[in-house]
């Protein structure tokens, strides 16, 4: 782990502003500032791991309660169709290099992806 904080560390940390929506012992779930769709939301684990590839079969918790938040948060707000996307290395679109589930919703999706 580097020693420099994340974007999300910070944000975790309240050193950063940011609409938080969820939290728990866990993970945190916030507003995407650049979104994607209508809805777009960041399920955050709040011990930093990198990549999704950084991961290994101790991480299978955290994973499942990040998909389980996500889809408690939608279910709450009354969205059956939805989007998780986990970006994976700099090819893969990844900015952010602390894990982050991405939640969106409110319009169609195309599918295969660009
Ligand atoms: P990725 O490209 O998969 O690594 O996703 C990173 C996401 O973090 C992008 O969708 C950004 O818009 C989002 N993001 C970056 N900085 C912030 C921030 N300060 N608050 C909320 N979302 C952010």
């Amino acid at each position: 782990m580097s020693a420099e904080k994340s974007i999300f560390q910070k944000i975790i940390d309240r050193e950063l502003p940011a609409d938080i929506l969820y939290e728990d012992d866990l993970v945190i779930a916030i507003k995407d500032i650049n979104p994607q769709a209508p809805i777009h939301l960041l399920i955050v684990p709040k011990r930093k791991i990198a990549k999704i590839a950084d991961t290994s079969l101790a991480d299978i918790t955290l994973l499942g309660h990040m998909i389980g938040t996500a889809r408690t948060l939608m279910q709450q707000q009354n969205m059956d169709d939805y989007r998780l996307v986990f970006n994976n290395g700099e090819k893969a679109g990844q900015t952010v290099f602390h894990i982050h589930l991405h939640v969106l919703a409110g319009r169609s999706f195309s599918w295969p992806l660009g």
